[in-house]
C-alpha cells in the first residue's frame, strides 16, 4: 500500500490550487447569487486540460488517470462547487463514450469533450422519478437509419451550456437507450430554469424533445443495453460528487479554524473551549476518512476496476460527512455562520445538494446492500 501521490499528481495538486484560489475563489460567492452559469470558467477548465484528465491522449485526454481527476476537482471545488460540478457532469458523458462508444463515436464525441472544445452533460432524470430507470418515459422511436426522441427531461445540469447531452430513452419492448444528443438539433427545447438551494449557477434547467431526429451512429452501446451505460457512467458521476462533498467538508473545516482562532469568548479565544476543540476534531477526522474512502475509490478506477459498489460507499459516506462538517462548522461560526456575506452558509447549502443528486443516499444504501447479502 503506498498513500504517497507521484510528483505528477502533486504537481496537478498544486497548479488546480493556483487557478482555484486565484480564479474561482473570487467569483464562487457570486455565482452563488446570480444563478448564473460561469461560462468562461468552463471553457477554462477546458483550456487547462482539467475537462479530459483521465482520458487517453489519442482522445483528446491528458492521460494523467482518476486520481488526478480527483485532486484537481477536490482543488476547485474547495473554491466553488458549483464550479467543480461542471468539470465532473461532463465527465460522465466522457466516461460511458469511452467505455461503450465505438471507435468512430471516440473520435467524434469523446474527443472534443476531453479536449476542451465541447461541452456534454447528461439527461435521465424525469418528472416522475430520478431513482428508477424503469420509469423512464422518453421515447426513442425507429425512423428510417435513425430515431426520433420525444420527452421531457428534468433536473438537467447545465441545460443552456452542453453541446452534447447523453440521453436515456426507452423503447417499447427493450430496455433503455443511451444517447448523444447532438443540443443544436431541432426539438431540443430548454425550458424552466430550476431555482435550488445548492449548486446554484450549474444552469440546470427542464429539457423538452420534440421529436428530435437523432442519427443510428449516436447510439451508445448495443441497443437495449442503456442501463449498463448508465450504472458505468454514473459511478463515475458518484466518485465526481464524493469529491464535492470532501472539498465542500474541507473548506468548511478551513474557515472553521480560522475563526475559532479569532474569535473571543470571556476573553479568550474560542478555539481554547474543549467544545469548539470536540468540533473541528471530529470535523477533520470525518474529512480525513471520507478523503481516503474518495481517493481509493479512483486508484481503484485507475486499475481498471469497476468502482459501482466502491463509488455509490464513497457518495454515502462523503455526502453524509459533508453535511455533518459544514453544520458543524455553522455551529463554530455562530450566528456570523448564517450570513450570506460569509461563506459558510453556501457550503452548508451545497453540502445538502451532495446527498440528493446523481443518486439520493436511500439508493446508494441499497446498491451497497445488495452487494453484501447478493
Ligand atoms: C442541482 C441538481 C442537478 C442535477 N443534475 C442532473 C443531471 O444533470 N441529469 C439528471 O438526469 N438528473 C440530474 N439531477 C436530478 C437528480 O439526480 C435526481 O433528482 C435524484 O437522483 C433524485 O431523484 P428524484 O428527485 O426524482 O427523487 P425520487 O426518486 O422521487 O426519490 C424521492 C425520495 O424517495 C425515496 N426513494 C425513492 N426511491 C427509493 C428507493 N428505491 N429506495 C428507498 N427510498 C427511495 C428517497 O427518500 C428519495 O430521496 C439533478 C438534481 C439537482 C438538484
Amino acid at each position: 500500500m503506498d498513500f504517497n501521490l507521484t510528483e505528477q499528481e502533486k504537481m496537478l495538486q498544486v497548479t488546480a490550487k493556483e487557478f482555484a484560489v486565484k480564479s474561482v475563489q473570487p467569483r464562487a460567492a457570486e455565482i452563488d447569487r446570480s444563478g448564473k452559469f460561469p461560462f468562461d470558467l468552463a471553457q477554462k477548465m477546458g483550456e487547462l486540460g482539467y475537462r479530459g484528465l483521465p482520458y487517453p491522449v489519442e482522445y483528446g485526454g491528458s492521460g494523467a488517470g482518476y486520481l488526478s481527476y480527483a485532486l484537481v476537482l477536490e482543488q476547485i471545488c474547495q473554491a466553488s462547487m458549483t464550479t467543480g460540478a461542471i468539470m465532473a457532469v461532463n465527465t460522465v458523458p466522457e466516461e460511458a463514450i469511452f467505455r461503450f462508444g465505438n471507435e468512430k463515436q471516440k473520435k467524434a464525441f469523446l474527443t472534443p469533450l476531453a479536449q476542451g472544445k465541447k461541452l456534454g452533460g447528461i439527461a435521465f432524470t424525469e418528472a416522475e422519478t430520478g431513482s428508477d430507470p424503469k420509469a423512464i418515459t422518453t421515447i426513442a422511436r425507429k425512423s428510417g437509419k435513425g430515431f426520433v426522441i420525444s420527452g421531457e427531461k428534468h433536473f438537467v445540469a447545465m441545460a443552456s451550456a452542453v453541446n452534447l447531452e447523453m440521453l436515456f430513452t426507452r423503447r417499447e419492448g427493450t430496455g433503455l437507450n443511451a444517447f448523444i444528443v447532438d443540443t443544436a438539433s431541432k426539438g431540443f427545447i430548454v425550458r424552466e430554469p430550476c431555482e435550488t438551494m445548492g449548486l446554484r449557477g450549474l444552469g440546470t434547467a427542464e429539457v423538452h424533445f420534440d421529436d428530435v431526429h437523432v442519427p443510428e451512429g449516436n447510439l451508445l452501446g448495443a441497443e437495449g443495453k442503456g442501463y449498463d451505460v448508465l450504472l458505468t457512467a454514473i459511478s463515475l458521476g458518484r466518485l465526481g460528487v464524493a469529491v464535492e462533498a470532501v472539498a465542500v467538508a474541507q473548506a468548511a473545516l478551513d474557515l472553521s479554524i480560522e475563526f475559532a482562532r479569532q474569535r473571543k469568548a470571556r476573553g479568550k479565544s474560542i478555539a481554547q473551549l474543549p467544545s469548539t476543540q470536540w468540533n473541528l476534531a471530529e470535523m477533520a477526522s470525518r474529512v480525513e476518512a471520507a478523503r481516503w474512502l474518495t481517493y481509493r475509490t479512483a486508484f481503484l478506477r485507475d486499475q481498471g476496476q469497476d468502482i459501482r459498489y466502491e463509488s455509490s460507499m464513497a457518495k454515502l459516506f462523503a455526502s453524509q460527512v459533508a453535511v455533518d462538517v459544514t453544520r458543524m462548522a455553522l455551529q463554530v461560526h455562530g450566528s456570523y455562520g448564517t450570513m450570506t456575506s460569509l461563506p459558510v452558509e453556501r457550503l452548508y447549502r451545497d453540502a445538502k445538494m451532495t446527498e440528493l443528486y446523481v443518486g439520493v443516499s436511500e439508493i446508494q444504501r441499497s446498491i451497497i446492500a445488495n452487494e453484501l447479502v447478493e
